[in-house]
């Protein structure tokens, strides 16, 4: 037997070792936990593969000689779809974005892709206007409902049911015969439209100026950036897409007085680069050239279009819409 002294001391030795087993073991779990939690939480990027595909209908035509190039083969960027925000988000920023309403729609929209409104035979982006006239009349006998880009979006979002055939018009770039030439004819019908446009192009004398744009706003057009200068986005460093996507933006919504936050990628061109600036910057919905309707399963970064081909008949056109 120890004397009492020296078994005080021991029992004094035994706590401290137990307390000290403790703190190491507790400290060890933290650790394991945290480095758990920062993995986690890494978003997963899925790297984009660019293919060729010559066959695809090219915007470049329809931007005059001076901008463009006359030949491109358009690039594709075949994407795995990046995560829907109901199926899987994995990222902070997506999660921040699309937490609002459910995405509730079953419905596909045909969302027709527009150019020019002119006489330029050779040129698939140029439509002319009695082919315009003519496709419109058929949208109206057939009892299409042209919505805005609001009614688009609230059906998408479930807010609204969507009317029996909708129908969502798009004019890219903004040529001065969108004022001329095809908001007469829409008018007419008292059909809605959405115009994408680059505001760096607005003094060149070919494409729409302000005051042409502002009267358009006027009487129902919606009106969403396309670039400052129509590039080709994935080309530049993320600092020159971000100021081509962001100065487009805000001289819209300066001008306009309106949230411009629909986006329309300039020769449907985009890499992952682009879609985090957009997601960044909360723009909520963005239009490619992938052909097809617009659907619910598409990611809202990545919603398809039907290009309508300007030397195509009106046989071509009812059946772009099936
Ligand atoms: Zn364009």
């Amino acid at each position: 037997m120890f004397p009492l002294k020296r078994r005080f001391s021991l029992i004094i030795v035994g706590v401290l070792v137990t307390i000290a087993i403790l703190c190491l073991t507790a400290f060890a779990v933290l650790q394991k936990l945290e480095t758990t939690a920062q993995t986690s939480s890494e978003p997963q990027q899925t790297m984009p593969t660019w293919t060729q595909e010559p066959s695809k209908p090219t915007q470049a035509s329809a931007l005059g000689g001076q901008q463009e190039p006359p030949q491109i083969i358009e690039p594709v960027l075949i994407m795995e779809p990046i995560q829907h925000p109901l199926a899987a988000p994995s990222s902070a920023v997506v999660d921040a974005i699309y937490k609002t309403p459910p995405f509730l729609s079953k419905v596909s929209i045909p969302v027709l892709n527009y150019h020019s409104v002119t006489i330029q035979p050779g040129n698939r982006a140029a439509i002319t206007p009695k082919k315009l006239e003519e496709q419109m009349q058929y949208l109206a006998e057939q009892g299409y409902t042209t919505l805005s880009l609001k009614e688009f979006i609230d059906i998408w979002e479930g807010r609204v049911s969507p009317p029996t055939k909708p129908v969502l018009l798009t004019f890219d770039d903004g040529y001065k015969d969108n004022y001329t030439t095809a908001m007469p004819i829409l008018k007419k019908y008292e059909f809605r439209a959405t115009l994408f446009m680059s505001p760096g192009m607005v003094d060149d004398g070919y494409f729409l100026n302000w005051d042409e744009v502002k009267e358009m706003h006027q009487v129902g057009w919606d009106i969403q950036p396309h670039g400052m200068t129509h590039p080709h986005l994935p080309r530049l460093s993320a600092e020159k897409q971000e100021h081509e996507i962001m100065e487009g933006r805000h001289q819209i919504e300066e001008q306009l007085e309106i949230t411009a936050d629909v986006f329309c990628y300039p020769y449907g061109e985009r890499n992952q680069v682009t879609l985090n600036i957009l997601k960044e910057n909360q723009f909520r919905y963005a239009f490619t050239i992938d052909q097809g309707k617009a659907a619910p399963d598409q990611n809202p970064l990545l919603l398809r279009r039907l290009f309508v081909d300007g030397e195509q008949g009106l046989s071509s056109f009812k059946a772009l819409l099936k």
